[in-house]
């Protein structure tokens, strides 16, 4: 059964993840299993964590991470950015970190998640801004204050570690880091595998050597790769389709197909 706060957000599946096999791992026995099995914790008596800092590079999957573990543990995701929590109003930032902690806790299981964690949490000798220091104490307090350990987490993002204010990084804080990094080689097939699996490719089409030809590439460029590739198998047979018809003939369907050299750039 979908969560509540899935409503009208897509499920991701671990499925949908490609490569980050032991970051998944970690992550799943850092979050899923507390949230799941409560008595394991007890019984070793040791806490379960409430906090977890996801961090790497743009476009590596720590949203798509955060998603999935939501979705496979059947959890209530609430999902903030950073800046947007940022406003210029008087309080209405800690009131907007008050509400999501609230309806967290109401939710329970739930797992919070804030994109750009270091634009609300920089530390604090560097901010200038006096609203961000009072959104870095209230997101302390709020963390602090969580009792439902292990039934409710936060997930943090970012792609710089060391701008995050240390004080978030204490124990009984963020105190798990679990760094999501460039994929080699291998994970990067499996990220276009995944991308190109609803795609009709030609026998040509030979994943690993564009996965070896992309060094550098993270899954969202790896993704947009995908797409891009589609893109210009569409436009290879536009000159045979007739925007006018009814319906598109079953035949033109039929043959479309992606091939090796769409995927080059
Ligand atoms: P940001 O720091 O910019 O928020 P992020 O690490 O959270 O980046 P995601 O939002 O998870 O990145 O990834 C963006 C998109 O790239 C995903 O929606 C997905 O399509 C694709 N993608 C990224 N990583 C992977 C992966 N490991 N497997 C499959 N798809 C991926």
């Amino acid at each position: 059964k979908p969560a509540a706060g899935f409503e009208g957000v897509k499920r991701i599946s671990y499925e949908d993840i490609g490569g980050l096999k032991g970051e998944l791992q970690r992550v799943r026995e850092t979050i899923e299993l507390p949230m799941r099995h409560p008595e394991i914790f007890r019984k070793l008596g040791i806490e379960p964590p409430k906090g977890v800092l996801l961090y790497g590079p743009p476009g590596t999957g720590k949203t798509l991470i955060a998603k999935a573990v939501a979705s496979e543990s059947g959890a209530h995701f609430i999902s903030i950015a950073g800046p947007e929590v940022i406003s210029k109003y008087y309080g209405e930032s800690e009131q907007r970190l008050r509400e999501v902690f609230e309806e967290a806790r109401q939710n329970a299981p739930a797992i919070i998640f804030i994109d750009e964690l270091d634009s609300i949490a920089p530390r604090r000798e560097e901010v200038t801004g006096e609203v961000e220091r009072r959104v870095v104490a209230q997101l302390l307090t709020m963390m602090d204050g969580l009792e439902e350990r292990g039934q409710v987490v936060v997930i943090g993002a970012t792609n710089r570690l060391d701008a995050i204010d240390p004080a978030l990084r204490r124990p009984g804080r963020f105190d798990r880091e679990i760094e999501i990094g460039v994929p080699p080689e291998d994970d990067r097939a499996q990220v276009l595998q995944i991308h190109t699996r609803g795609m009709p490719l030609a026998d040509d089409v030979d994943i690993g050597y564009i996965a070896q030809q992309t060094h550098g590439f993270v899954g969202a460029d790896l993704a947009a790769l995908a797409r891009e590739a589609a893109i210009k198998a569409l436009r290879r047979y536009l000159p045979e389709i007739d925007m006018e018809a009814e319906e598109i003939p079953p035949e033109t369907l039929e043959k479309m197909e992606v091939v090796s050299k769409d995927f080059r750039e």
